[in-house]
């Protein structure tokens, strides 16, 4: 399969280029050539497959004419090694749950995913040393982080911005040793991620050493979020709740929504989407207006999704040939306050005794606003509540209760290289690499 750019300036990538450079020469996002219609025998067996069995049948479409049918079975398998329940909330409102695995939230799916076909590209194509750089505000270095340890051939940098994430979250990355690094950067987190883009874009770096991303520009590490996707229809089904299917995705980068679009190209039987957004309402104001504006984020307390210029946008435009209309027919937004978040976190736990994190909390009250009465509605519980704790406890005046999983992490020792936020340090540090 060849990878175009959502720019079309650059030439065609085949699917070891798109994932070893994560962004097009043009500066545009690779898309594949072709996107599969998976057959409607496929969908009428769904239910009775496994997680991994259907996930491994979307990767087939995706990545089957680049990687050996044994070696994509085994990635996706080791992949997917934690369970994606649909809990019902109430009424028709059910949370796809994305916690369950290394780091309690969803990235993990597309970190463990990238850094498997990474490794595998490595071992079996002979490509050479590989070094992710990766800015993270907390949830994405955590699952980048622990998606690679211990993946041969590849070192990964977490760039994270000093005093700026929660004890939580840093122990997550920092604890690790091995093949990862965490950079304590003296800054916010756009320094960090100024830092990681000007790392791309310097060709001294660029020859001393192979450079990529782990965010969800890199197509290894958003499209496998396409997965789940699947899976929670096949629950439904199995529930015999499988007609007029809305998926609400709480949306940052807009990587999470853009995998199940494609799977909805693919044949999923979607009807339609919510993108659901914090105060950072760049995509809502595009399907109000039909113009997109991008402007600085503002920081709200479901942070993950604090991005003023959704990098996937151009993969939604390109995949609707660029139609407002075509892209209003099938997608909706919202836009909630920390205020409304806070009330939607307690009074589902009040009323429902579902715990939400603030990010699932948006995308409960979208559907609990907008779903109809025919309709039956999944929102993507993308963390564990306990990944925000301060906050969460704060708004239910309870004690959460931490997974095995998170205490462990807390257990480690933290080691660090801090660094201050001008390139020119940075560079240095990385050219004795
Ligand atoms: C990254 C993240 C999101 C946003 O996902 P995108 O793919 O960037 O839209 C939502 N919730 C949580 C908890 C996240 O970590």
């Amino acid at each position: 399969m060849k990878y175009y750019s959502t720019n079309k300036k650059s030439d065609k990538a085949t699917l070891q280029e798109a994932v070893v450079k994560g962004l097009a020469s043009d500066k545009g996002l690779f898309m594949p050539e072709v996107i599969k219609q998976l057959p409607s025998s496929f969908f009428e067996n769904m239910k009775d497959m496994t997680f991994q069995e259907i996930a491994y049948v979307v990767a087939d479409a995706f990545f089957g004419e680049d990687v050996e049918a044994d070696a994509l079975k085994k990635i996706v398998y080791d992949t997917l090694n934690f369970d994606v329940p649909l809990v019902h909330v109430n009424d028709n409102i059910y949370s796809l749950e994305l916690f369950h695995g290394p780091t309690l939230a969803f990235k993990d799916v597309g970190g463990r995913f990238m850094s498997r076909l990474l490794g595998y590209f490595i071992k079996k194509q002979g490509e050479k040393n590989v070094n992710v750089l990766v800015a993270t505000s907390g949830d994405t270095g955590s699952a980048v982080a622990n998606g690679f340890l211990g993946v041969e051939g590849i070192r990964v940098f977490v760039l994270y911005p000093k005093g700026k994430v929660s004890k939580i979250q840093e122990c997550q990355f920092t604890t690790l040793g091995q093949n990862i690094t965490a950079l304590e950067i003296d800054g916010t987190f756009d320094d960090c991620q100024a830092l990681v883009k000007s790392a791309f874009m310097d060709a001294d770096l660029n020859a001393h050493m192979k450079l990529t991303s782990a965010n969800s520009i890199n197509v290894a590490r958003f499209l496998p979020q396409a997965f789940y996707y699947f899976y929670a229809y096949a629950q439904l089904q199995k529930l015999g709740k499988d007609k007029n299917v809305v998926i609400c995705v709480p949306s940052g980068n807009f990587g999470n929504i853009t995998a199940g679009l494609f799977g909805k190209k693919m044949g999923l039987p979607v009807s339609r989407f919510i993108a659901a957004n914090n105060k950072n309402d760049i995509f809502l104001q595009y399907l109000n207006t039909g113009v997109y504006t991008p402007r600085p984020s503002v920081a709200t307390i479901a942070n993950a999704m604090d991005v003023g210029d959704p990098s996937n946008f151009a993969r939604v435009l390109d995949l609707y040939g660029e139609s407002h209309e075509a892209i209003c027919a099938e997608i909706s937004g919202c836009s909630y306050t920390d205020e409304q978040i806070r009330e939607t976190v307690k009074a589902t736990y009040d009323s429902a005794k579902y715990l939400l994190d603030p990010h699932g909390a948006v995308g409960y009250r979208a559907l609990k606003e907008y779903l109809k009465p025919e309709e039956v509605g999944v929102f993507l519980e993308t963390a564990h509540p306990a990944k925000f704790l301060e906050t969460v406890e704060g708004i239910i005046g309870e004690k959460v209760e931490i997974p095995q999983k998170l205490q462990e992490f807390m257990k480690g020792q933290k080691q660090s290289v801090e660094l201050p936020k001008d390139f020119d340090t940075f560079k240095a540090y990385l050219l004795t690499k």
